[in-house]
């Protein structure tokens, strides 16, 4: 039996056009408070169209009473947390559910005027929140075209990949309080930088801002401590993906990295996008990724395709700009290590993942100019400014600047999208 997800031809009585990215296809969940209520109490929703399906109504009004839902308050919510902590039979029960209320041809719903009213509401009316408390924040560098472009960069043709790069998944723990939702402005951050040819370094604003386009997946359900998760289990334990701007500091960057990595530069904001597409929803879209050489070490291996071409695409307006300019199109096909891979590796030594989890994928490059996915290589440490339409130029980002950020898998007549995340530049604190 093929799952509904990879159907084409499903559709729902709320019309969605060729290019919306919340088809019945994809559903994804998200947080939500309703604007005008008297009571501004949190649900757990699910686009569709132009719309949020509550799902706190559909259980009031007795749609979940399946053998893994039966019971659980967990929809009005102000985090999709204790949803994800109930595992995949449970998220399956409910994704199956939901699909059938939407269908074209089941009435339940549809010709229900007064539960319609109650359980769908435009996503005008609707203020989106954070959609996953999350406890710990990993950011890889899975991308091989980012990590030797940033390799060649910093530290010279010779040695842009690192010995150990093709081996495993490289990756360090991040900060997870700073973790915002897109649309949350952007306070350039202050810190310590060492100019180009200066013995001693200087504090002040960072003169290279950028953004890092990724995709994270949120953990649904961990492991336990000593308890590694095989490959072969690795997916069942990703509830979704969402978009991820990882704003970087690249002066601060350069100079604090050595030995231990990224630590300021790096902590001061992350903007992830509001709805967590659920990995039933990429299904149709899983591929297999770049050919791995040398092989991975067994622990590694994949026992099927792990890689999904989500099509990814960075735009950015100035405050001078009437519109924004795509700086960059390109897709998750080319990060070379899995979320699989992600996985297994980030647990092998036995440390527990927990429910609401983010495993950023790092910056996703591709193998072209136009498909960098960030400042740092679209300009080439600042060699090759980019024009755009305003007559200005930008080597790393200015304050003012929106960046926004896009995805979705195409299908055939209908995409699987993640919405957007953006956020805007703001000067500094004043020293
Ligand atoms: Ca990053």
């Amino acid at each position: 039996m093929s799952h509904p997800a990879s159907d084409s031809t499903l559709k729902s009585f709320l019309p969605v056009s060729e290019h919306g990215h919340f088809p019945i296809q994809n559903l994804p969940y998200g947080i939500f408070v309703r604007k005008n209520a008297s009571q501004q109490s949190p649900a757990i929703g699910v686009a569709i169209g132009d719309f949020i399906l509550d799902l706190a109504v559909l259980r009031q009004n007795g749609f979940f009473e399946t053998p893994h839902l039966k019971g659980q308050d967990v929809f009005s919510r102000s985090s999709l947390n204790a949803f994800m902590a109930l595992g995949r039979p449970a998220w399956r029960e409910a994704r199956s559910i939901i699909t059938r209320l939407l269908r074209i041809d089941e009435p339940a719903l549809r010709d229900r005027y007064d539960l319609r009213a109650q359980a769908l509401l435009p996503m005008a009316d609707a203020q989106l929140h954070l959609p996953v408390e999350i406890g710990d924040y990993t950011d890889f560098y899975a991308s091989r075209e980012h990590a030797t472009n940033v390799g060649i960069m910093f530290r010279g043709k010779e040695n842009a990949l690192m010995p150990n790069w093709l081996h495993l998944p490289v990756g360090y723990h991040g900060r997870a309080s700073s973790v915002v939702l897109s649309g949350s402005q952007v306070r350039r951050p202050q810190g310590q930088s060492l100019p180009d040819g200066a013995s001693a370094p200087v504090f002040g604003r960072s003169r290279q801002l950028d953004f890092e386009l990724e995709v994270g997946c949120l953990v649904g359900t961990g492991n336990a401590l000593a308890q590694p998760i095989p490959i072969a289990e690795a997916e069942k334990h990703v509830f979704g993906v969402v978009l991820v701007n990882d704003w970087s500091a690249r002066d601060f960057q350069r100079w604090e990295y050595q030995p231990l990595g990224p630590f300021l530069s790096k902590n001061f904001i992350t903007s992830i996008s509001p709805w967590v597409v659920p990995m039933d929803a990429l299904e149709p879209f899983r591929i297999a990724g770049p050919q791995q050489s040398p092989d991975p070490l067994p622990y590694l291996r994949h026992q099927q395709a792990g890689h999904f071409d989500i099509r990814l695409q960075v735009s950015l307006q100035s405050s001078k700009m009437a519109s924004p300019q795509i700086l960059c199109r390109t897709s998750t096909r080319y990060l070379y290590w899995s979320f699989a891979q992600q996985v297994a590796h980030h647990t092998v030594t036995g440390c527990n993942l927990r429910t609401g989890d983010l495993l950023a994928s790092g910056t996703i490059s591709g193998p072209t100019e136009g498909s960098y996915g960030s400042l740092l290589e679209l300009a080439w440490r600042g060699t090759k400014p980019i024009k755009l339409n305003s007559g200005e130029q930008r080597t790393f980002l200015e304050d003012g600047d929106t960046v926004s950020m896009t995805g979705w898998c195409q299908g055939e007549g209908y995409r699987v999208g993640f919405g957007e995340v953006v956020g805007t530049v703001l000067p500094a604190n004043p020293q």
